[in-house]
């Protein structure tokens, strides 16, 4: 081949929430090779393993190029095969069961369920087809097993959502400590920023607290390990040490913090029948509720995690505790804190969000450089779709929400559509939305850029029975017959990554675009097209009620995509806009440059807000801005005057998401988890990730190097517990719970070291589903569900 052909171009890498750019290389219509990006500031031309195969993923045997209809003797059948039909007949059969379930059930009766990989403007798109077009605020993200918690952390503490910190944090700081986190797999590059900065700088420290050992643990000055769930007594513990060692930053705390005491109600949101040790009981409070307490208040409150009832309670020696401690106490010691699912996927995620926020505000390490409490992600666009499009079942653009008359009338002003459109009740989070297709109650479902049946808790008794109900129409946008695909009734073959224009939001709130550099598959259609173009097929008539278009006649006659996305709003800039020399399927398709159109109204929502996005063009020439984009500029660190524009002159700190500019410190004490290890099921089970494989794998195992690296998911297991069970490395077992059973191989060596008692196994392999074991207890009041723990026994098979 003519490598001078070869052409390279920008892209932020489609895996985890990093935000790594990559430079894609291009040669006779395919993707070739991809490298790190040197003139990017988050990888600084390096890559991680997923990131050096991005090519490999779009050109998998059995990528998907038409649509697939389940069908028996010429028309659909719920039981019938999957056979191929044109789009054309996908969006007939999709619009009439559409139809069909609004006369039945009416806006309540639809649902979708998307992603923090769509890009801003196809999370944006569909956000108001359901919100605005459908009038169902039935829409979630997968972001909703895996940072919810920490939005509604951020939400409860300082009223705004995502870090104040930026990853340059990790070069100015002195101490770092992973909660629950497994960076090294999880987040490699900024491991290797971490592992840097720890090498480089003797002083350095670095804690880790988790379950089990893991790769992170190899790097640690003070490696922890915990029994689950007590991590929420280790933060109340670092609270009452900053306190009773008199180092609390006075005034800090007098000027810039207000105390609280959270309601501390129960109830993890199982079903009824499902409840196992607790009954829910919240006195009549309300779940996310609190009340003020002073100073004394609080540090009487915390005085209760000595170091010897949180060491007993946790396992981790009292040393260890005292050393950790430290680092928070030293006022010469700056300290980022970074966590992931081990803080969010927990009946308690979002008050170990607001407790983690406790300790750097009772000592002011934060807003500065090197001083950091930072809630990294696992989408590439966890935050620039998920949280700042507002595709939460309960969310609008911006941080606003809809149960707030004030947000919907702002959404539908700027959206250009009547008063009263947006409904008022928060629509159903992702573990609802499988019970309710499994009651029945979600009749047509669409489930876009994610694999809900292999990452959904309980799967066996939620979300499969729910996906085969008989009453409901379930499609799955997807490039490859993934797990979840394969249990729908229509799937659509999507184009992915490269073959579409793009923009994502990274963890340090990084905005970053790329564009098409490929064709899709002929037959493959991006998520924004099958949005937009099936908008097409409903005039507004048959979408909203007639008391809504009697007082606004002006929309009588128009069809939903008139009035969603070509509604001189959207449409006005000219297809003439996108660079002759870019492909761009989508403006050729609609006549217009679309995701432009889309991308201004959506920044609309933010400007002025401390939410600013630079003009669009501008993405397509940095490696990413960090938002708000004031007169140009990014912000590295919120809330510190002299770098947040947003902070007024002589306030030097201002948390400006709260009226009074204060950030609360929360009194929240330790809970037990919804499920422990008894005399049956007699061990803990923690799921994750590994790093060759992005979540459910139906990426990157098809990728020939990365699944010979790691081809199935094995159950970490302790030496001690194996023999004691008369098992050996390599057994065949059997992993059960009360909800279903998983087989897979025994491993007892290797990356992870659980200790005594708790096994690990990661979710990637479509061929072992954990998720029929795990347990979908939710935490009260961000609705994420817990994959880190649950009871299990393991038998040899
Ligand atoms: Fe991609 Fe994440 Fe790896 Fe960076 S760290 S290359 S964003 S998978």
């Amino acid at each position: 081949s003519d490598v001078t052909k070869l052409k390279w171009d920008k892209a932020p890498c489609r895996f985890c929430g990093t935000g790594c750019s990559v430079n894609v290389g291009v040669m006779d219509g395919k993707v070739v090779a991809t490298h790190g990006d040197i003139k990017s500031p988050v990888n600084k031309g390096l890559n991680c393993i997923k990131g050096y195969f991005l090519s490999k993923i779009m050109y998998g045997k059995d990528r998907l190029t038409t649509p697939l209809l389940r069908m028996k003797n010429g028309k659909f059948d719920k039981e019938g095969d999957f056979t191929p039909i044109t789009w054309d007949a996908a969006f007939d059969i999709m619009a009439e069961k559409t139809k069909q379930t609004l006369k039945e059930k009416g806006p309540t009766g639809i649902g979708m369920f998307g992603s923090g990989q769509w890009t801003v403007f196809e999370g944006y798109a569909a956000s108001k087809l359901m919100k605005a077009g459908f009038r169902s605020n039935n829409i979630d993200p997968n972001a909703r097993h895996c940072m919810a918690s920490a939005v509604g952390g951020f939400m409860r503490t300082f009223g705004i959502d995502e870090p104040m910190g930026c990853y340059d944090d990790i070069e100015a700081t002195d101490a770092m400590v992973l909660w629950g986190s497994n960076m090294a797999e999880m987040h490699p590059i900024l491991w290797t920023r971490i592992t840097d900065r720890r090498l480089s700088a003797p002083h350095v420290k670095v804690a880790v607290l988790s379950t089990f050992a893991h790769r992170s643990s190899d790097l640690a000055d003070n490696s922890m390990i915990f029994t689950p769930q007590t991590d929420l007594a280790i933060l109340n513990f670092i609270a009452h040490y900053i306190i009773k060692t008199n180092r609390v930053n006075k005034d800090f705390v007098n000027k810039h913090t207000n105390f609280r005491l959270g309601n501390t109600d129960i109830g993890y949101g199982l079903r009824p029948e499902h409840h196992l040790e607790k009954k829910a009981k919240n006195n009549g409070k309300t779940a996310g509720g609190s009340s003020p307490i002073n100073f004394e208040q609080y540090a009487e409150f915390v005085s209760t995690y000595t170091a010897e009832y949180t060491s007993k309670l946790s396992g981790v020696p009292v040393d260890n505790l005292n050393a950790l401690a430290e680092l928070y106490a030293d006022p010469k010691t700056k300290v980022c804190s970074f966590w992931t699912m081990g803080f969010n996927q927990h009946t308690r995620g979002v008050w170990a969000n607001n407790l983690v926020y406790n300790i750097h505000l009772l000592t002011g390490k934060i807003s500065t450089p090197g001083n950091s409490p930072f809630s990294l992600t696992g989408q590439p666009s966890a935050c620039g779709t998920a949280r700042e499009v507002g595709t939460f079942s309960h969310r609008l653009p911006a941080d606003m929400v809809v149960n707030n008359k004030k947000h919907r009338d702002l959404s539908e002003k700027l959206w250009k559509i009547p008063t009263g459109t947006i409904p008022p009740k928060p629509g159903y989070h992702a573990v609802l939305q499988n019970r309710k297709l499994k009651d029945g109650e979600l009749n047509f479902y669409w489930s876009m850029c994610n694999n809900n049946m292999q990452a959904a808790a309980n799967l066996n008794e939620e979300a499969y029975p729910g996906y085969r109900n008989p009453k409901n129409f379930v499609v799955v946008s997807d490039p490859y017959p993934t797990v979840t695909a394969q249990a729908a009734d229509l799937i659509l073959p999507t184009a992915m990554w490269v073959e579409k224009e793009g923009v994502y939001g990274n963890a340090e709130r990084r905005t970053q675009a790329w564009y098409q550099m490929v064709e899709a598959p002929e037959g493959a259609k991006s998520d924004l097209w099958q949005l937009v173009e099936f908008s097409k097929r409903f005039r507004i008539e048959e979408v909203w009620p007639k008391e809504l278009l009697d007082k606004n006649p002006t929309y009588k006659g128009k069809s939903m995509y008139e009035v969603l996305y070509k509604n001189g709003q959207v449409n006005k800039f000219s297809i003439n806009q996108v660079p002759t020399d870019r492909l761009n399927d989508e403006a050729r398709h609609f006549g217009f440059y679309i995701q432009k159109g889309l991308f201004e109204e959506y920044a609309s929502f933010g400007r002025g807000k401390a939410h600013d996005l630079a003009d669009y063009d501008r993405y397509h020439e940095e490696r990413g801005l960090r938002w708000p984009v004031v007169d140009g500029k990014e912000t590295l660190r919120r809330f510190k005057e002299g770098s947040d524009p947003y902070v007024e002159a002589g306030r030097d700190f201002q948390f400006y998401g709260k009226k009074d500019g204060k950030a609360i410190i929360f009194a929240l004490p330790y809970e037990p988890p919804a499920e422990s290890p008894d005399a049956e099921f007699d061990m803990w089970l923690s799921t994750g990730r590994v790093l060759e494989h992005w979540h459910s794998g139906s990426m990157t195992q098809r990728v020939p190097e990365l699944y010979k690296a790691v081809p199935d998911a094995l159950v970490y297991m302790h030496p001690d517990d194996a023999k004691n069970r008369g098992m050996r490395r390599g057994d065949l077992v059997k992993i059960v719970s009360r909800r279903g059973e998983v087989q897979t191989r025994i491993e007892t060596r290797g990356r992870n070291k659980p200790p005594k008692g708790l096994v690990y196994m990661p979710w990637f392999d479509a061929s072992r589903l954990v998720n029929k074991v795990t347990l979908d207890a939710t935490d009260p009041l961000s609705k994420q569900t817990d994959f880190k723990k649950c009871a299990v026994k393991v038998v040899k098979v």
